[in-house]
């Protein structure tokens, strides 16, 4: 059943749902009166009684005020999930693992048994779960095999404001299986909650058939704003001196949220703000303790931003736009906006597909000032002007009118969904956007383009089976072609993780030599890799053979012929490669963009004439990560149309 068969990695999942006998009965009283305290428990009865009323009802919160943690709950305590569970659906992996932590806990049970969570490559579920935190990705995953989503009765999309591809897609496929199941007999109804953290829902109750609004009064303290009084040209410096301007003069215990744009951006400020703490001349501040907060973090390190500041110390969170709506953490004091995020942007005619760092919205903007002044009043430092500001988009564009599509059509027609271009989307795509996913599944040979219709072929129905973009499946799928399967899946199996470490073969000998240390802790620390990235890897790859096995696709290995391994990678990412130049740079093929191997590259310094990207990232200049040579005949025998228009010499 799709991927219900991932196995458990971090939790044992108890047999049944029964709660834990309770350890601590003080600490339950303490988390009870927290409950008690939320904005959103006066409303309790109100919104209860919309719920049972209403089969789809829109609820506006203001983040923080106990939408994600307390309305499963309060369905649950009135016994309103008996004939089907209560999903909800969360943009981020992080934010569905760490809020089912919590509320487990509120409910005094195991993760694993009552309480659950699913994202991608790891589950911590149950038959008897009641009570189901998901991704975005995982429902519309969990819909290829069970369209009427039958086995809830409440599915609740939370961070419905956030606009992400998948929730958009997910809004049409819950609207469609409520509308089915209230026409066919024997099922129970659909029940829908729709959750954003943002007023402007109207466009949201216009879609679901001009459902009720419910608005939970917030508590939002006063928050005093200051802006940049010029243009700053390096955010990130004007940014850390913020940091210890603040931490010079406000008292202990008052935090510090500082967004940021990405990984690398955060990792490095971290180890410089940490660096600085200990100067002699901030002996007399309270001590700061420096943490980071992105979705590629393992969980448990996510989990340490919640830690309580211990009395005497100052806590500075160095953040994604993660912490915009998704997670509240508490004792923030001081906001500092860099005014940007990483974000994908896709261009159908060039085709070009990057993480690009871009300014915010305003509504993002607001949202992330509003993070200062949950607990008592707070402040918010702008590294950027008040022109700039009111430069700002208004409000985000939805992902799936900047997004390829590729995926999200790959997973429609496995839907049996024959009209993609039909489909009740809430914000339709453009023509383009539709028309370039299309000719990107046929390169890939998922799908056949008949005059009237499109059909998935066998392959592509086997891709769409795999938790990975349809070009990674494809790489997979080409594994028994030349005898490795088993090389493709440790390489992809590493690829969200590491790829700033090295490049693909690099990745794969890392990754068959701790096979060979028998998967030991201290072989890693000795060579200074990640043992929990690696155990991830080997989870990840014992799924994709799974995955394999119910395709029926052999699994082989091409032992030391690593080339037969950079082959396949070209059959699945022939689109994302780029062609020496005589004057020494490098030109994407497919949309002539200048690109440049990134400094961890292990191809960087040297020169070859054709090389397959996995990631472009554009950071001012845009970077190709994780990279290898290929041979520009393969390319060529891969997808001879689509190169000889592109002019690659043999
Ligand atoms: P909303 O969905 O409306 O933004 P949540 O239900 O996520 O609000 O959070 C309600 C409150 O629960 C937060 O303000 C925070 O204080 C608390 N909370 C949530 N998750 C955790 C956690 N992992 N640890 C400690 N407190 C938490
Ligand atoms: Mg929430």
């Amino acid at each position: 059943d799709g991927l219900g068969s991932f196995q458990n990695l971090k939790h044992k999942t108890p047999s049944k749902g029964t709660p834990q006998k309770t350890k601590n009965p003080e600490h339950l009283r303490n988390l009870l009166a927290q409950r008690h305290a939320l904005p959103i428990f006066p409303a309790r009865a109100r919104l209860l009684e919309e719920l049972r009323k209403n089969n789809t009802v829109i609820i506006i919160g203001e983040t923080g005020s106990g939408k994600t943690t307390q309305i499963p709950q309060y369905i649950h305590e009135e016994r309103l999930d008996r004939k089907g569970g209560i999903c909800v659906t969360q943009p981020r992996r992080v934010a569905a693992i760490s809020i089912a932590k919590r509320v487990a806990e509120e409910m005094d049970t195991n993760l694993g048994g009552l309480v659950g969570y699913s994202v991608r490559f790891e589950e911590a579920v149950c038959p008897a779960t009641k009570v189901k935190y998901v991704t975005d990705g995982m429902l519309l995953r969990e819909a290829i095999s069970d369209p009427l989503l039958t086995r809830y009765s409440w599915i609740l999309l939370d961070e419905a404001h956030e606009r992400t591809i998948n929730t958009d897609v997910l809004f049409g496929i819950v609207k469609d299986a409520q509308k089915t199941r209230r026409s066919l007999p024997g099922h129970d109804p659909l029940r829908l909650l729709i959750m954003s953290a943002t007023m402007d829902v109207d466009h949201f109750s216009q879609y679901f058939g001009n459902c009720p609004v419910l608005y939970v009064e917030g508590r939002q303290h006063p928050i005093e704003m200051f802006y940049a009084k010029k243009q700053q040209e390096d955010y990130v410096m004007a940014a850390m001196t913020t940091v210890f301007q603040i931490h010079r003069e406000a008292p202990p215990q008052h935090d510090i949220l500082l967004f940021l744009t990405g990984q690398e951006e955060i990792d490095s400020v971290t180890t410089n703000l940490r660096q600085i703490a200990k100067d002699g001349s901030l002996a007399e501040c309270p001590r700061l303790r420096v943490l980071s907060l992105y979705a590629a973090l393992p969980a448990h390190q996510q989990l340490d931003v919640f830690r309580a500041t211990a009395e005497g110390e100052r806590k500075v969170i160095v953040s994604t736009n993660i912490a915009e709506t998704s997670i509240t953490i508490p004792g923030i004091r001081y906001v500092i906006d860099c005014g940007r995020a990483k974000v994908r942007t896709y261009h159908p005619g060039s085709g070009f597909d990057a993480l690009k760092v871009k300014k915010i919205s305003q509504a993002q903007a607001w949202q992330r000032a509003g993070r200062a002044g949950r607990e008592a009043s707070g402040s918010c430092y702008r590294a950027y002007t008040r022109a700039e500001f009111d430069a700002m988009n208004v409000n985000p564009t939805p992902e799936i009118l900047r997004s390829n599509l590729a995926s999200v059509m790959l997973q429609l027609l496995a839907m049996g969904i024959k009209n993609v271009v039909t489909f009740d989307f809430i914000d339709k795509p453009s023509a383009e956007l539709l028309e370039a996913a299309i000719v990107q599944l046929s390169f890939l040979d998922a799908v056949v383009i008949k005059s009237d219709s499109l059909e998935l072929t066998e392959a592509g129905r086997k891709m769409a089976q795999f938790p990975l973009e349809p070009r990674y499946a494809k790489v997979i799928l080409s594994g028994p072609e030349h005898g490795c399967t088993e090389e493709e899946q440790a390489a992809n199996a590493r690829r969200k993780f590491t790829s700033v470490e090295g490049d693909h073969i690099t990745l794969l000998k890392v990754f068959r030599a701790f096979k060979a240390a028998k998967k030991n802790k201290m072989w890693c620390h000795e060579n200074f890799l990640n043992f929990r990235n690696l155990l991830y890897a080997t989870e990840v790859r014992k799924q994709l053979v799974q995955v394999c096995e119910r395709c029926g696709v052999a699994l082989t290995s091409c032992q030391q012929k690593t080339d037969s391994v950079r082959r396949c990678l070209a059959t699945g990412l022939f689109t994302s490669v780029a062609e020496l130049q005589l004057d020494g740079k490098y030109l994407t093929l497919d949309t002539k963009q200048e690109a440049a191997l990134h400094p961890t590259s292990a191809l960087f310094g040297g020169k070859p004439a054709y090389v397959l990207f996995t990631e472009l990232v554009q950071t001012g200049k845009a970077y190709m990560h994780l990279n290898s040579i290929v041979d520009p005949q393969w390319l060529h025998d891969i997808a001879p149309e689509y190169f000889r228009r592109k002019h690659v010499k043999r």
